[in-house]
C-alpha cells in the first residue's frame, strides 16, 4: 500500500476519533449539565413542599394566638400566610412546570387540598371567635378533627419529599452514570487518536524521513568518494527531503558530467600526442613504404573504431594505389580510379552516409556503414587519398572526428608530396636527362656501395661506345645524334631487362651491370646489342639517318680481376675493340675478340 494511501487512511481515522472524542466529551459535560438541574428541581420541589408545611402550621398558630388573645396582629399575620399558603398552592398546581412528576403533583394537590381543609376549620374557627363564640374557636382550632388534617399534611410533606429525593437520587445516578461512560469514551478515543498519530508520525518519520536520509548518506558518501556510478532515484517529493535528493541528483549528474569531459580531455590529449607523434615521424620517412607503415600503426591508436587505407595517386594519374592500410573490412577495393570517389572530383572530404543523404563514393567496397573520403592534396594537386570506415556501432565516430582526420591528411599529404619530391630530386640527381638511363654518378654510387659492402658474386660490367659518333653528329647533326643515343638507350634497357642496369657513362659511352650472369649469356647480350644497334633505322626531319656501329669491352668479377679495376679492364676491352677495327665485342680478360657482321 502506498505511504500516501496510509497517511490519508490515518488522517481519516484520527479525525473520525477526534469527533466521536469531542462528541464524547459534549455528552459527558451534557449529563453533567443533566445533573445539575436535578438537583436544581430537587431543591425546588423540596423547599415547595417545606414551605407549605411551614406556611401551614404558622397560619395555623397566627389563628391560635388571636382566638386565645383576641389581637387583631395575628389576624392580620394569619392573612399573611393564608396568601402565601395561597400562592404556593398556585404554584404547586403548576409543579409540573419545573420539573415535578405526575405522581409527585398528584401528592402536591393532596397537600394543597389538607391545607385548604385546614384554612377553611381555621376561618371558621375565626369567625366563631368574632361573633363572641370563643369556645367553639378554640375547639376547632384545637380540636381532633384539625389535629388530624394538620398530622395528615405533616404525612403527605414527608412523603412529597421522599418521592422527590428518591426520584433525584436515581437520576443523579443515571446522569453520573451517563457522564462517567461519556467522559470513558471520550477518554479513550482520545488515547486511539493519540497512539494512531504516533503511530502514523513514527511511520512517516521512519519511512519518509529517517530511511531516506540514511539512503542518501550512503549516496553521499559514495559521491565523495567519486563513485559516480551510485543511483540516485528520483521519487518526484516536493518537500524538503526531494529537494535534497534532488540536489544529490544533480551533484551526481555533475560529477558524471565532469568525469566525461575529464576522459574526453584525457582522450583528446592522448589523441594529440599520437598525432604530433605520427607527424614526427611523417616527417622522418625516407620511402613511400615508410610512410604507409607510420600512418598504418599510428591511425589505429588514434581512432579505434575507424578502419582505413592510405592510397597514392600513380604518375600517370589513372589509378590510386592502396599504400597502406589498418583494420578490417577496409573502406575501399585496393585500387580504383580517381573518378570513382566523390571527394577526389570535388576536392574536398566527402561523407558517404550509406547513400541516405548524399551520394556514395563507387570505390566502397561496401555501402552498410559511413565511411569518409579525404583527398591527399599538395600546392593543388591531387597525389592521394585517405579513405575511412566507421566501425562502431551506431555513434557518428566520423563526424565528430572529420575535423582531426582532415588535418592528419593534411599532414600526410605534406609527407607524400615531400617524398615524391624528394623521389624526383634524387631520380634527376642520378638519371641522364636526355636517355634516362642512371648517370655516372649513380654508377659509382653502386660501385661503392657493392665495395663497402663487399658484395660477393660475380658481376659483369660492360662499356659500349657508339662507333665515329663525332663523324655522324657532323653529317646528320646533332639532334639527329641524340635521337640515336635516345633510341640505342631503349635499345639497351629493352635487352637487358631485369637482368642488370644501364647507365650513360659519358658522351656517347654507355655501361651496364649485370650480377650474376654467366660471362657466355653476358657475351651473347652484347652481341645482340650490336645487332640490333646496327639494325636501327631511325629518321630525323625526314631524313633517313645512317645505321650506326657499336664496340663493346667486357669485363667479370671475381674471375676476371677485383671491383676496383672492374670498370678500367672494360674499358681497355672496349679500347681493344676500337683498336681491333670497331664493332665489335671484346671480353676480358681473355680480350677475346669477335666481331659479327661487317
Ligand atoms: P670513336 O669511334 O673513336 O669513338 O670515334 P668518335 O667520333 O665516336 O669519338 P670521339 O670521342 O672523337 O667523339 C665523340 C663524339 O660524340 C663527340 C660528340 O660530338 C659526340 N657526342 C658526345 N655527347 C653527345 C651528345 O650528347 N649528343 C650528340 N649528338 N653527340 C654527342
Ligand atoms: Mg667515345
Ligand atoms: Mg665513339
Amino acid at each position: 500500500m502506498k505511504i500516501s494511501t496510509i497517511t490519508n487512511w490515518a488522517y481519516g481515522v484520527t479525525v473520525f476519533l477526534t469527533v466521536l472524542s469531542g462528541i464524547a466529551f459534549i455528552l459527558s459535560v451534557d449529563s453533567a449539565h443533566e445533573e445539575r438541574k436535578a438537583v436544581e428541581v430537587h431543591l425546588v420541589l423540596n423547599e415547595l413542599g417545606e414551605q407549605l408545611e411551614i406556611d401551614a402550621e404558622l397560619r395555623t398558630d397566627e389563628a391560635r394566638l388571636y382566638v386565645m388573645r383576641g389581637i387583631a396582629a395575628h389576624l392580620a399575620a394569619f392573612e399573611v400566610y393564608n396568601a402565601e399558603e395561597h400562592r404556593l398552592e398556585e404554584k404547586a398546581r403548576h409543579a409540573e412546570e419545573f420539573g415535578a412528576t405526575s405522581d409527585e403533583l398528584a401528592l402536591l394537590l393532596e397537600i394543597n387540598k389538607q391545607a385548604d381543609t385546614l384554612e377553611a376549620i381555621e376561618l371558621k374557627a375565626i369567625k366563631a371567635y368574632q361573633a363572641g363564640d370563643a369556645q367553639t374557636a378554640r375547639d376547632l382550632l384545637f380540636g381532633e378533627e384539625h389535629y388530624q388534617h394538620h398530622i395528615q399534611l405533616v404525612k403527605d410533606v414527608e412523603k412529597f419529599r421522599e418521592m422527590v429525593d428518591a426520584r433525584t437520587s436515581v437520576e443523579l445516578e443515571l446522569a453520573k452514570l451517563r457522564s462517567d461512560w461519556f467522559g470513558l469514551t471520550a477518554r479513550i478515543m482520545l488515547g486511539l487518536t493519540a497512539a494512531l498519530f504516533l503511530a502514523v508520525l513514527y511511520f512517516v518519520l521512519r519511512r519518509r524521513v529517517a530511511l531516506p536520509l540514511t539512503r542518501m548518506t550512503g549516496i553521499v558518501k559514495r559521491l565523495a568518494t567519486q563513485d559516480y556510478e551510485v543511483e540516485v532515484p528520483l521519487d518526484g517529493r516536493q518537500d524538503e527531503i526531494g529537494e535534497l535528493n534532488a540536489a544529490i541528483h544533480i551533484f551526481r549528474q555533475n560529477g558524471l558530467e565532469r568525469e566525461r569531459l575529464d576522459a574526453e580531455r584525457r582522450r583528446d590529449l592522448k589523441m594529440k600526442d599520437l598525432i604530433l607523434q605520427m607527424m614526427h615521424r611523417l616527417q622522418a620517412c625516407q620511402k613511400l613504404d615508410e610512410l604507409s607503415d607510420v600512418v598504418s600503426r599510428f591511425a589505429p591508436q588514434i581512432f579505434p573504431e575507424l578502419a582505413g587505407g592510405l592510397y597514392v595517386l600513380n604518375d600517370q594519374r589513372t589509378a590510386l594505389r592502396r599504400a597502406g592500410a589498418w583494420k578490417t573490412p577496409q573502406p575501399s577495393l585496393a585500387s580504383f580510379s580517381p573518378d570513382d570517389c566523390w571527394g577526389l572530383r570535388r576536392g574536398r572530404a566527402h561523407v558517404s552516409h550509406n547513400g541516405k543523404e548524399d551520394v556514395n563514393c563507387q570505390h566502397l567496397a561496401d555501402t552498410s556503414s559511413s565511411a569518409l573520403c579525404v583527398p591527399l592534396t599538395a600546392q593543388g594537386d591531387i597525389i592521394g587519398l585517405l579513405s575511412f570506415k566507421d566501425l562502431s556501432d551506431g555513434e557518428d565516430t566520423i563526424q565528430e572526428a572529420q575535423l582531426y582526420l582532415e588535418m592528419i591528411a593534411e599532414n600526410v599529404a605534406l609527407a607524400v608530396a615531400n617524398l615524391q619530391l624528394r623521389d624526383r630530386l634524387t631520380q634527376l640527381a642520378v638519371r641522364d636527362a636526355l636517355t634516362g638511363l642512371q648517370n655516372r654518378r649513380s654508377l659509382d654510387q653502386t660501385m661503392s656501395d657493392r665495395a663497402r659492402e663487399n658484395a660477393t658474386g660475380r658481376l659483369t660490367c660492360m662499356m659500349l661506345d657508339i662507333d665515329y659518333f663525332k663523324r655522324f653528329n657532323d653529317e646528320f647533326g646533332h639532334d639527329a645524334g641524340d635521337l640515336v643515343m635516345q633510341s640505342f638507350a631503349g635499345i639497351l634497357m629493352e635487352s637487358v631487362g631485369k637482368r642488370g642496369t644501364c647507365y650513360r657513362f659519358g658522351g656517347e659511352e654507355f655501361v651496364i651491370l649485370l650480377p650474376n650472369l654467366p660471362r657466355d649469356e653476358a657475351f651473347a647480350l652484347a652481341e645482340e646489342i650490336r645487332r640490333q644497334a646496327a639494325r636501327m633505322t631511325l629518321t630525323h626531319r625526314g631524313a633517313v639517318l645512317a645505321p650506326v656501329t657499336v664496340s663493346i669491352g667486357v669485363a667479370s668479377t671475381p674471375d676476371g680481376g677485383p671491383l676496383s679495376s672492374l670498370r678500367t679492364r672494360a674499358d681497355v676491352a672496349l679500347l681493344k675493340a676500337k683498336d681491333a677495327g670497331r664493332d665489335r665485342t671484346v671480353c676480358e680478360p681473355e680480350a677475346e675478340l669477335r666481331q659479327v657482321g661487317n
